[in-house]
Parts: structure tokens; sequence; C-alpha cells
């Protein structure tokens, strides 16, 4: 039976009701507020403690809106929440500046640096751990305020009386008379503090407190809107409204005093009704029936509590409640999936997801959103706005910011500038024609060439690809180098030790013009609102605009802010509406069904991060939450939910991660344990039965379409020889992984310039020997040395920018000059066999000549560039060729052994032999073939001995290669099957390796 709304008395006191939290509760809330308007004849305001059922009371009302009001209580009660009943007290507009959330961070961040004593304390954690710590200290403040600051309500009462003179001579009153509590209870509470880490909270209590912090002025408004209702008591007594306090969740201690106080003052004034939850014939559990003692402990219920809790179950027990066991993750996404669809299916049009377990409701969100428009989500558990694509383009430019002075990583550089935000055609003021596949070229370049990082690195990479590109037919793009200028001119602008925030934010802004990305941020609903959030960062007209910090400091800060923030959705009209909400939110509010996902004894009850900084005891003394009424709280709101709706379902995983069972809710077990047919449900995902094949080796037989290449590099040949399905993948379909970039420094780039800068020195050797004086013609040894030293300082120099660009490179510089003295030794050995270094870096092919199966006449041409030629001095029709290899002997013999699969050499001679004028070797033959390790291992011998190593028997392998060569590229334009076969070790490293399914057959 519901409690009868009271007669209004004139006593003055406010008068308490309680309403039953169940499906009826709206209505008859919103009865006895239309009963107290009827009976006082006036429009009441209603205010609840927290703003979830807000909607509901107002429909509510609606509904039961009695027939003939009289004119005067015509108007629908006035309904708010406490929250905006605050910002609507008269004269807020005086009141103290309200300090944002960037604010207070800030000012913990100012007394660490004011007070020593607080130092020491953050100084093991890092930046984004100390903002995250300054968040906690915050809260801890504010716990401790709202202990204080009640005392000081009747000076604040006092001083609200002469507001109205001077608002600047107002506050610094209002400023002395905080400031004077906050000493005298730092006093009192320094006495209850026993441990350092509360002393240290309580000195940054004492020099946080402000008169914007938010307890503060929420004293201030209820003192406000105090007089307000004094003043007009004063003028008119008939005009004050009654004032119903609704209180939809049990309060804390410290905000029942508050609160209870107030209504004692109002009540002097005009009718006060206090409206309570009555859990009498709710509750499920005793716990949720008799609540805390007055010491905060749970109170155990006698035997008539007991029965009364039976009864309950036996009156609310609905066949429409289910319980669903999943044992997997996933399984449990699905049957939540599959639970919500039902309700839909049987015409539910109002749906709650309750996400205890916050993963499987996100989870079951996205198998959800397959049903499109027709269904409308709404997800009130705070969707972080970190988690958005606009954020996660905005803090890949964060991430270039961040870069050392050298540059950023390729892979950042690369994920910024693929984001869909960045405008690249803006960015570089040209069409956005010209801006097609740049990114993707680029990205080319930097994976060839490996460079990892370093705007000097980039710019090499991209010169040496132009001036390739140049000298092979291709077309440089300058518009690389431009973009590579352009980023890392934005870049250059935030190289400063210290930033004070408000330059900071405009040359954050001038970046996000510049890219163009505030345009396309605009655009974009997560866009708009991570704009919104940047805006805060705007401190050009407060007091911390001159603050200065370092960069990551501020960009930990920027990050921190950002992920606190979240994202909302644009609601649409739909045909039904999905709610995810906190258990906490369901609270007075109605649904047609209820899915509770996460019921299981780790995730209900689910206990807030414990305070960092208080014991339980002490945030008993403190007045605070306590884990006990955690616990309470959440039995009620169970309680409720199963009472106040019909179709409930509830879900849990029941093995853990670790594969460990895991059991229901301890309330879900007590239930089943007095409901003895309440079955758990095993969900389980439909089966689809099907049989497979097993699959074979793979074979694929190139399409007529498919083009076929007509120049075969060396490298391509030797992938057509380790496995014909490789070549298919990679160079006829073109098929290529994304490559991602490897730990450990750029041996590309590296090789590169090692192979440039032999060239060079040999060079400038020749044109040494050509000097007369010279004193390499001073015998062996002088010789020796000139070449060394001119080896150092020629790596020195090529290397000089490489290093700018990546400081790492230093290592590899440092490994190659100790190689030098036994390659020098090797090269005089060479020389003191007769043979001179002639040219190098040459590119080099020949044509291969043959007939498809459709008779037309096919030229190929197997091309590619030789690292070095040499002739012999005495020899007049002698050359050689030589591969520079920066890998150990053992590699360079390993591959020696399968020479016809990696006939590179072989390319390279047959190409100077067909052609001696390209070759630049008239009248010479290369009858000999070399590799030459640059990366010896000198400790163990491998020096001037065997740093190299000849191709063995070189006429009759060159006549085996023109006959296999022949023979290959024949079956190739045959469009022959082409078989996934190769030894394991080629396909560790395959990148087709997921497509020819090695391992599989
Ligand atoms: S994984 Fe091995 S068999 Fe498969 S395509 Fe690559 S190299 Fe060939």
């Amino acid at each position: 039976m519901p409690n009868p709304f009271p007669t209004i008395s004139k006593q003055k006191q406010p008068q308490a009701w309680a309403i039953t939290p169940n499906s009826q509760a709206l209505t008859e809330l919103a009865k006895g507020i239309w009963d107290c308007a009827k009976q006082t004849q006036k429009r009441p305001l209603v205010v609840l403690s927290t703003a979830g059922p807000l909607i509901g009371v107002r429909a509510a009302l609606e509904q039961n809106r009695p027939k003939d009001l009289p004119s005067n209580i015509a108007f629908l009660p006035q309904v708010i929440s406490f929250t905006d009943w605050l910002e609507a007290a008269p004269g807020a507009w005086k009141f103290p500046k309200k300090q944002t959330d960037l604010e207070r961070w800030l000012s913990v961040f100012v007394n660490l640096r004011k007070h020593k004593v607080l130092q020491s304390w953050f100084k093991a954690e890092s930046e984004a751990g100390a903002w995250g710590l300054a968040q906690a200290v915050i809260d801890a403040c504010d716990s401790l305020s709202e202990v204080v600051v009640p005392k000081l309500q009747s000076e604040l009462n006092d001083l609200l009386q002469t507001h109205t003179i001077d608002t600047e001579a107002w506050l610094k009153k209002v400023e002395l008379v905080l400031d004077q509590a906050v000493a005298k209870a730092y006093v009192g509470l320094s006495r209850n503090v026993v441990d350092e880490e509360s002393a240290v909270l309580l000195t940054f209590w004492r020099y946080l407190t402000n008169i914007g912090d938010p307890v503060i002025r929420k004293h201030l408004a209820m003192a406000a809107q105090m007089q307000l209702a004094k003043a007009n008591a004063e003028k008119n007594p008939t005009t004050v409204r009654p004032f119903i306090w609704v209180q939809t969740a049990d309060p804390k201690p410290i905000d029942q005093e508050l609160i209870d106080g107030y209504l004692n003052d109002y009540a002097q004034f005009a009718t006060v009704v206090r409206v309570d939850l009555d859990w009498q014939s709710v509750a499920l559990w005793p716990e949720a029936l008799c609540g805390l003692d007055a010491e905060g402990h749970i109170q155990v219920a006698n035997s008539a509590e007991d029965s009364q809790i039976e009864s309950n179950l036996q009156s609310h027990r609905q066949a429409e409640w289910r319980l669903l066991a999943a044992r997997r993750f996933e399984e449990l996404a699905w049957a939540a999936t599959k639970s919500i669809e039902s309700h839909l299916i049987a015409g539910k049009k109002n749906i709650a997801l309750v996400a205890q377990d916050r993963l499987a409701a996100r989870r079951a969100r996205a198998l959800l959103s397959r049903l499109g428009s027709a269904l409308r989500i709404r997800d009130e558990t705070g969707w972080k706005l970190s988690t958005t694509r606009a954020a996660a383009a905005f803090n890949s430019w964060l991430e270039i910011i961040r870069a050392p002075k050298e540059g950023p990583s390729a892979s950042a550089l690369l994920e910024f500038l693929q984001n869909p935000y960045f405008d690249l055609s803006h960015s570089l003021n040209t069409s956005p024609e010209v801006c097609v596949g740049l990114i993707a070229q680029l990205e080319d370049i930097l994976i060839a060439s490996q460079a990892k990082s370093g705007w000097e690195t980039f710019t090499m990479a991209i010169e040496r690809a132009n001036s390739y590109a140049a000298s092979n037919g291709g077309s440089p793009n300058a518009h690389l180098i431009d973009l590579i200028k352009f980023v890392r001119r934005l870049h250059n602008g935030w190289q400063q030790s210290m930033l004070d925030c408000s330059s900071a934010y405009v040359l954050l802004q001038k970046n996000l013009q510049e890219t163009g990305m505030v345009q396309k941020l605009e655009n974009d609903a997560a866009g708009k609102q991570l704009l919104e959030v940047l805006k805060g960062f705007d401190l050009s007209s407060g007091i911390y605009k001159d603050l200065k910090m370092r960069l990551p400091e501020w960009l930990s800060l920027l990050k921190t802010i950002i992920e606190e923030a979240s994202y909302e959705e644009a609601g649409k009209e739909a045909l039904a509406t999905l709610s995810i909400l906190p258990l906490s939110s369901t609270r007075l509010r109605q649904f047609d069904a209820v899915v509770l996902v996460g019921c299981d004894e780790q995730q209900l009850p689910a206990f807030s991060e414990p305070p960092l900084f208080f014991s339980d005891t002490l945030n008993r003394y403190l007045k605070s939450s306590t884990i006990a009424a955690q616990y309470i709280q959440q039995a009620r709101d169970l309680s409720q939910l199963l009472v106040s709706c019909k179709n409930v379902d509830l879900l849990w995983q029941s093995k853990s991660k670790s594969g460990e069972p895991l059991r229901p809710s301890a309330w879900i077990q007590r239930l089943q344990a007095k409901l003895k047919d309440w079955r758990v449900i095993d969900a389980k995902p439909e089966l689809y039965e099907g049989k497979s094949q097993p699959i074979s080796m793979s074979v694929s037989m190139p399409n007529q379409n498919l083009a076929i290449p007509i120049t075969v590099s060396p490298s391509a040949y030797k992938a057509l020889r380790d496995c014909p399905y490789r070549y298919y993948v990679s160079s006829l379909l073109g098929l290529r992984k994304a490559k991602e970039f490897e730990e450990g420094f750029d041996a590309s780039l590296a090789g590169q310039i090692l192979h440039a800068l032999l060239k060079t020195f040999f060079q400038a050797l020749k044109t040494e020997e050509e000097k007369s004086h010279s004193p390499i013609h001073q015998g062996n040894e002088v010789r020796r040395l000139w070449m060394i030293d001119h080896l150092m300082k020629c790596s020195e120099k090529e290397f000089e920018r490489l290093i700018a660009g990546d400081a790492r490179v230093l290592g590899t510089l440092r490994d190659w000059q100790k190689q030098i003295p036994s390659f020098i030794d090797w090269q005089i050995q060479r020389e003191n066999e007769g043979w001179r270094y002639h040219d190098a870096e040459l590119p080099i092919g020949f044509t291969l000549s043959l007939t498809d199966p459709d008779g037309v006449q096919r030229d190929i041409r197997i091309a590619g560039r030789a690292d070095r030629f040499d002739i012999h001095e005495s020899n007049t029709t002698a050359a050689a060729v030589i591969d520079y290899k920066n890998q150990k002997m053992k590699k360079i013999v390993d591959r020696s052994e399968n020479i016809l699969d990696d006939p590179q050499l072989l390319i390279y001679a047959r190409a100077a032999n067909e052609n001696t004028i390209a070759a630049h070797l008239p009248g010479r033959t290369v009858g000999e073939a070399q590799w030459v390790s640059l990366k010896a291992e000198i400790d163990k011998g491998e020096d001037k001995n065997i740093r190299a190593h000849t191709v063995e028997d070189m006429p009759n392998a060159m006549a085996q290669f023109s006959e296999q060569i022949e023979k290959d590229l024949n079956s190739l334009w045959a469009r022959k099957p082409m078989q996934a076969f190769a030894p394991d070790s080629v396909c560790q490293y395959c990148e087709a390796r997921g497509i020819c399914r090695k391992g599989m057959w």
C-alpha cells in the first residue's frame, strides 16, 4: 500500500513522506506533488537530488494532472535537479568565478612549484601520473571542504546580505572568512591525521582551497536561495512556494546534514516536504531493507524483516526474469545482443542495457549496430571522447609535437599524414589532383629506404628516391620535400624549453588551421566536441595566462583533459531506443525490458575506486561515501530494478579469462536459493555445421588478362626462383603487406650511404693516383695510411647528415669505421694481385627475346645496378664484378652455394659482356665475380683473407644461368601454373604466407 501524502500542517518543520520505488513510483510521486499544490494552493518547487528521473517525473506530472485545477496552480509544478537549482540561485553571477577543472589542476601545479614540502610527493610520478594524482588531490580537498564549509554557513549568510554593495569588496570578505576557517580547521584536522600522506594532503588543502571551489559555490548558492525565500516571506508570506525535496538515492551523511539544515530553515517560511524512498515492500535482500546504522555499519535484520523480505520475493517474482550464463566473453556479448533482439521482436520500445561489464556492453553495442537506424542507441555510460576517430587524429598531431628536435619517427609521421582530418592540399597550398597518391608515395620511399626517424633522414630518403627517378626515366616529385618541410616547420615552432600556456594554445590552434584540421573537425560531431574541449585551454583571460611549463607537461595535461571528456552522441528518432547505462542510472526510471550484463561475483556489486588518500574509517569521519554505503545502495538499486520491470535478463560470464569458474553475484545466488525453480539458462551461440575440404598446396595459373612485367630486377628474379607463387602474389598481383618499421636502425639508407661513399672514395683515389707527387706513390704502407685516413674522413662526411636526422646512426658509422683498416688491407692485397678499381654504381642490363604461346615476340629486360667493376692492370682483357654485402661472411658463403637461385653477379657479368660500352669496359670480359663483406667479424679473423668470396667455376655457372633464366621466363610467359614451394627459411619472412596458407597444407 502506498503511503498517503501527508496533510500539510502549520508546524514550522519539514514534513516527511515516502514513496515505494516500484513501477508506480513516479505516478505516486506526481500525485503527491499535485496534492501538495492543491493543499497549499501554490505551485510547488520540486528539487530532485539526482537528475536521472527528471524527465520521468515531468511526464508523470503531466499524465496525472488533476482535473479542474484553479488557475493559480494550473501550471506544471517546477521540477529541477539539485545541480540546476544551485546554478539558478539568485545573483549567482556575482559569486566567485567558477574554476574549471583545468584551472583547478593548474592550481595544484602552481602550488607544487611554490611549496617544497609537496614536491617530494609527486617526484616519482610521470607527467600523466602526476596529473592523475592532481585530480585525486582535488577530490580529496573537496571532501575536506565539505566537512569544514558548513560551519561557515552563518558567516556566508551574513555576507550575502551585503553582497549587493560592491562585488569586489564582497568577494575579498568571503575570501578572508574562508581563509580564517581553513586555517582554524587545519589545526583541528591535523590532530586527527597521523600518517604523512594525509598530512601532505592537508597542506595541499590549506593552499588550494579557494572561493571558486564548487563546494564553496554550492554553499553560497544555497544561502542565496534561502535569502530569497526569507526576503519574499518578509514581503509577503503567501508568495513563498512549497519546497519538495526528493531524495532519489541515499545521501552521504555530510550531504544529509546539509540538506536537513536547509529544509529546517526553509520550513520557517513555507511548506517543506521531504520525500524519501520506502524500501519496505521493495527490498529483496535484508541489507536493502535495513540500510546502515548510526555508526555506518550494515544493520542486521530481525526475524520480522526477514519474513518481509521473503514475502517481497514471492510477490514480486516474475516468470520473465531470466538468468543467462555464457562461457566466454564473445558468447556473453552475443547472448546480450540476442536478448535485446528478442525484446525488440516482442515489440518492446524502450530497453535498457545495464553495463555492469562495460566491455561486454560495448561489444554488444557494436554487434547491434547492424540493426542500423531502426534502433537508437543512447550511451549514458560516458563514451570517452578519446576513443573517437577525431581524438585519435588530433593525438597523432600531438605525437609530432612531442617528437625530439631531430624529428618524429616515420610511423608517427605517417600516422599523422594519413589521418582523415589532415587536409593535404590545403597544407601545401596546391590543387587536390597534385596530392593524389602523394602520401602513399612517401610511405613507399620511407619503407623502402627504411628511413625510420628524423627530418634529415626523411629528406635524404626522398632526395635519393627523386634523383633515382630522375636518372631512370621516372619523374621526381618536389611536393614530397615540400610536405616534409611543411610538417617540419610546424614542429619547429614547438622547440622551446618552456612555453606559456596561453601562447601554446594559440600555436596549437594555428597548427590546426594550417593543417586544415579545424575545418574538417568542425564538420564532424566528435570533432566539434573536441574543439570545444580544446577551447578550455584558452587561458588568455585567466590568472594562469602566463603560467609556464615544459612541453611534455603541457601535452600530458592536454591528453588527460581529453581523456576525461565524454562524447555525446546526437540523438536520432528511431523505432526503438536502447539506453546503455550504469545500474545507478536506472533509479526511478521505467523501461519495457532490462538486460543486465556482467552479473558475476566480481562485477556485481561494483565499487568505485577507493579514494587515494582516505581510509574507510577516515571517510566515515569525514562523513563521505563508504564501501558499506555503496553496497547498500546497489542492493537497493537492483531490488528496485527487478521489482519495477517485468522483463529483466541477468547475464554473466561463467568462466573467467584464466578459465576459473565464475559464479553469479551473491545477490543472485541468494535469490536462487529462495526461488528453487529459477533455473540458469546456458547461453550457447547457434552452431552451423559444414564440411571443409583439406587445403592443398597453393598453385595459381596467371590469368590471361594479368600483365606480366617486361623488366625483371635481380631481386624479382630471385623471388621467382625462391617460390613461383610468391612472385605471382608480389609481382603479378602486386599485393604488398603494409610494412611496419622495424626496431633498430634503418639499415637500408645506411647501406645506400655506404655504397655511395665507397664510390666517392675510389673516385678520389683514382684522381689522387694521377697526381705524380702524391704520397700514395711512396710505397704500400704510405698508400695504406692515406687510404685509411681518407676513407675515415669520407665516411664521417657522408654520414654527417644521416646522424643529424637520427643520432643512433652514429653507432653504425663507428661499426663501419672499425672495418676500414681491414677493408683497405683487402683492397691493397687485391691491388697487389693486379686489380684496380674501375667504376661503381652502374645501371646495367641485357635483353632476352622470347616468343610467347600466342606467337608474340617479347623483349624482356633483365637489369639492375652493379656495385663495382675492377679491371686487371696487366691483363688488358680481364675485368671483374663486385657486389658489396652488408652481411657476415657466413651468410655470403651460404648464398654462394645457391648462386643459380640468386644470380645477381651472373646477371651483371652477362650484362657487361653483352654490352661492354655501356659497362665502360670496352675490350674486356668479366670473367671473375666476388661478393665482399662490409660487416666481416674482424675479431674472428674475417678480415683481409676472408672478406671476399669468389664465384666458383664462373664460365660453367654463366652457361647454366643463361639456360635457366630462359626456361623460367618462357614458363612465366606461357602462364604455366605457379606453385607455392619454398624451404622454411624463405617462408619465414614471406609476406605472401597468409595467401598461400603455408602451414595449413
Ligand atoms: S610462404 Fe613460402 S610457399 Fe608460401 S608463397 Fe611464401 S615462399 Fe612461397
